[in-house]
This record gives structure tokens, sequence and C-alpha cells, in this order.
């Protein structure tokens, strides 16, 4: 064979090989997902790893009830392939409107494409009769599930095999990423509860019911709310019975979450001489909650600093 042919054949073989080596090395095509929480945008990206592109649709600060239909928010459920979200009504008010002006067949209701987190775990408040003159009250039971570590492992299952479902191609991927994340998450769920021994029975003030999970996770007792109904904020009235109501049962701190207003909680803690613990609620929320993990950390020494040495 002539030399400069040779030479051209094994540049061909070669040019062939790379491009076959650049596809192996290309990334596939990351599953895009819309996370209606910083919770599930994290335990996506805990399960996914860079498989998936995640986009989340609120911030720790917003309150996840009222969100605004924003056309950024609907060009990003156009494009998803999975959408993550609470579910159990609470984001009624703005997630049906994202969806139908979305028309994204993929993540409709009832199919593969959309998970709603609160249909894998065990709702707490469901409310025996709904009046809507009581406020806006979770039909579904109350959807705020993510203050109870066990509330997240048990999606974690289900986004884990869901994602396995949207893309079988990197099924290994996924099955090892969720049971890599199992295991340290049951271990630091272990040592979380260890660690709130001292808060059993501790009687608490919230400002919106948006902790029942956590209280029945670690035994505090809810003794007055100050939003007189979900969703409301108190009045200075309001305000003032919650604070007879504490000097007749008192409590030793008021809950609330990051993106909770704050003044009414300062004010009746002032009175009642209790400290207002200012919880991050999911991931973002604090300086600390940079993750799940830090999450619960945080939650956890918040808490206990609260309540002091046990008497
Ligand atoms: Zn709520």
């Amino acid at each position: 064979m002539h030399h400069r042919s040779l030479r051209a054949l094994q540049r061909a073989g070669a040019t062939a090989w790379l491009a076959l080596a650049a596809t192996l090395a290309t990334p596939a095509h990351a599953l895009q997902v819309f996370a209606c929480e910083p919770e599930w945008a994290a335990l996506t990206r805990e399960l996914a790893g860079d498989k998936a592109t995640v986009y989340t649709a609120t911030t720790a600060l917003q309150d996840p009830h009222q969100i605004q239909a924003r056309p950024s928010l609907i060009a990003a459920v156009r494009k998803a392939e999975l959408l993550v979200c609470t579910g159990a009504e609470l984001e009624a008010g703005w997630l049906p409107v994202l969806l139908r002006q979305a028309a994204n067949p993929a993540v409709d209701d009832g199919k593969p494409g959309q998970l709603m987190a609160a249909d894998f775990v065990r709702k707490l408040d469901v409310p025996t009769r709904l009046d809507r003159a009581d406020g806006d009250v979770h039909a579904a039971g109350n959807p705020h599930i993510q203050t109870d570590p066990r509330n997240i492992g048990l999606v974690a299952q289900a986004l884990g095999q869901r994602l396995t479902q949207l893309d079988p191609a990197n099924a290994a991927h996924y099955r090892s990423r969720l049971a890599d994340f199992q295991t340290r998450w049951q271990a630091a769920t272990h040592r979380w509860t260890q660690a709130a021994a001292p808060l059993k029975g501790v009687p608490i003030a919230v400002q919106h019911r948006g902790f029942p999970y956590l209280e029945a996770w670690l035994g505090l007792q809810q003794v007055a709310a100050l939003e007189p109904k979900p969703g409301v904020e108190p009045s200075s009235a309001h305000l003032a019975d919650v604070l007879r109501q504490l000097q007749q049962q008192p409590a030793r701190m008021i809950l609330r979450a990051a993106y909770n207003e704050g003044r009414g909680a300062q004010w009746l803690a002032e009175r009642a001489r209790i400290p207002v613990v200012t919880l991050p609620y999911t991931v973002g929320g604090s300086e600390r909650a940079k993750d799940l993990f830090g999450l619960f950390d945080d939650t956890l020494d918040q808490l206990l600093k609260a309540t002091g040495p046990t008497k």
C-alpha cells in the first residue's frame, strides 16, 4: 500500500474514533425538571446529579401559597419533562394557571411527568368539614410536609423511581444515587431525632399552621397560632387575645417560617417574654440551610437553642 494512502486511512480511522469518543463523552440530554419549591429542587439534585437541569419556581423567602403566574414560570413549565411540586393544594392558587398556560402534555395531571410529593406521605390535619369562612383551609390536609425528614425519605423513594421511569437510559445512575442518599438521610434523621429528645412536650406558638409534621415528629405541643385563620395576618386585637391565651397556657417560643412577615410575632414575643424562632422552612431559608441536610441541622439547632438547657 502506498504510504500516503495508509496515512490517510490511519487519519480517517483516528477521526472516526475521535468522533465516537466525543459522542460518548458528551453528556446526554439532561432531564428538564421544574420544581415548585426549593426542597424538591434540592431533592432532585441529590437524586439526579448532573443528569437533570433543575428550575426552581420559588425561593425560601416567598410564600408558596401565593405566587404570581409570571411568564418566566410558564416558559419553564412549557419545557419541563418532570414537574415536582408539593401538591395537597399548596400551589392551588398558581400551578393550575401555569399548567393551563404552558399546555405541556408531558407534565399534565396524572402523567408520569408530574410528581406531587404530598401524594406519598400520610397527611395530617385533614379537615372534617370545609367552610371557606374558615380561611384558606387546605382541604387535602396540611401540605407543609417538608418539616419532617421522614417525609423527605418517602418522597425521595418515589422521586428516584420516577426519574428511572422517565429516563431509563440512566436507571443505574438514579438507583445508586437514591441508595446513597437514603443511607445518608436515614443516618442523619436518626441523629436529628436523638438530638431533639429535649424538645418532646415543649409547648410552642406558631405564626401559620405550617408545622404539624415537625410537631408530630418531635412531640412539640402547639398551644396557639397567631393567624386567626390560615393565611390571614393577625390583627392587633387578635394578637392581644393570643397574648392572654399564652398567659394562661405559656409557650416556650413562637415559630415562624423565613418567609412570614415578622412584626406580629415580635410584638407577641416581647410581651410574652419568649423568643421568636425563625426557621428556614426550606432550602435557602437561612445561611446554613444550603441543602436538605443543612435545613434540618439548622432547624434542630435553633429549636434546641430556644429551649435552653432542660430543667
Ligand atoms: Zn399553609
